[in-house]
């Protein structure tokens, strides 16, 4: 699932590219081909049609991330959310519709991955921002600019952990949670927003702390050295355009890097490559998600 740096690496990518452009048509097939047709979502027609008749002939101001959610600021007091879930992720070039289905003869457009188009925004230059989604388990829904304070996808959101969460502000996020298992507390976005799976095994991996571990029991230097880990590896993967270890690809269709950068994510059985560490990284399901981290550093 899209974490933080490759819901940063989308929005910089839509930043680019839409600022000024109208938006012509939508199209969309999420409530002929999903199951869970929830009436608050673009997956209902009728909340579709509704999406439709409010967003063509609006034009793009600017994109912004917050957690894991894309927002797309739109003229007439509009906002677009998109939350990626596990296989999402937007595109932008020249589409055809073509055998019944939306294709690009782009040479990464044209990656297997980025095939699943369910959603796409027609642009006045006669380009397309389209919306992959192997799985269909995103979720995108419209409200009104002026009332993100009232979007419950918003409100229950932690604070954001880069650029300025302050060492304190950390800690006190994760004694919100102090009988959870820190792997947990970590991919909670009422703690700390958007911070999933492959990150908080990256984050306690660098802090040397077991995924495990109960928030309660952290010292000070446990949490500081957490806090440190995260800012640097959420930059770090940024700089590196995000993870495309499965789905995720940037806007142009192109893979990031931070899959080559792991230490501990997917790396089951390998061995721990922390200088003069004689570990194995080992994979245990915690708090129903799979967990990789070393088995003699991380304590
Ligand atoms: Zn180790």
């Amino acid at each position: 699932m899209p974490e933080l740096p490759e819901v940063t690496t989308t929005v910089n990518g839509l930043n680019e590219v839409l600022s000024k452009l109208t938006i012509k048509d939508v199209w969309s097939d999420y409530f002929l081909r999903t199951k869970n047709k929830r009436k608050d979502t673009i997956k209902n027609k009728k909340y579709f049609e509704k999406f439709k008749n409010e967003i063509v002939g609006e034009k793009f101001k600017n994109a912004e991330r917050r957690g894991k959610n894309v927002l797309i600021h739109l003229s007439g007091n509009k906002t677009i959310l998109i939350h990626m879930k596990m296989t999402g992720h937007l595109l932008y070039g020249k589409y055809v519709w073509e055998n019944n289905s939306w294709t690009s003869k782009e040479e990464f457009l044209s990656d297997p991955f980025n095939k699943f188009v369910h959603l796409i925004f027609t642009l006045s230059n006669g380009k397309h921002l389209a919306f992959s989604d192997m799985r269909k388990f995103a979720k995108v829904i419209i409200f009104e600019t002026d009332k993100r304070h009232d979007v419950i996808d918003l409100t229950g959101l932690g604070p954001e952990p880069i650029p300025d969460l302050s060492l304190d502000l950390f800690k006190n996020q994760i004694l919100k949670k102090p009988a959870g298992k820190i792997k947990t507390v970590l991919m909670d976005q009422s703690i700390i927003a958007g911070i999933g799976n492959i990150y908080s095994d990256e984050i306690l991996w660098a802090a040397n702390v077991h995924p495990e571990r109960i928030s309660s029991s952290l010292n000070n230097k446990e949490l500081k050295n957490m806090w440190k880990a995260t800012k640097e590896i959420l930059v770090s993967s940024i700089k590196m355009g995000g993870d495309s270890m499965s789905d995720y690809r940037n806007i142009y269709g192109q893979k990031g890097n931070f899959q080559n950068s792991h230490k501990a994510y997917r790396r089951a059985k390998e061995n721990c490559l922390k200088k003069g560490c004689e570990g194995i990284i080992t994979r245990k399901i915690i708090g129903g998600r799979s967990s990789h981290f070393c088995n003699i550093h991380q304590k």
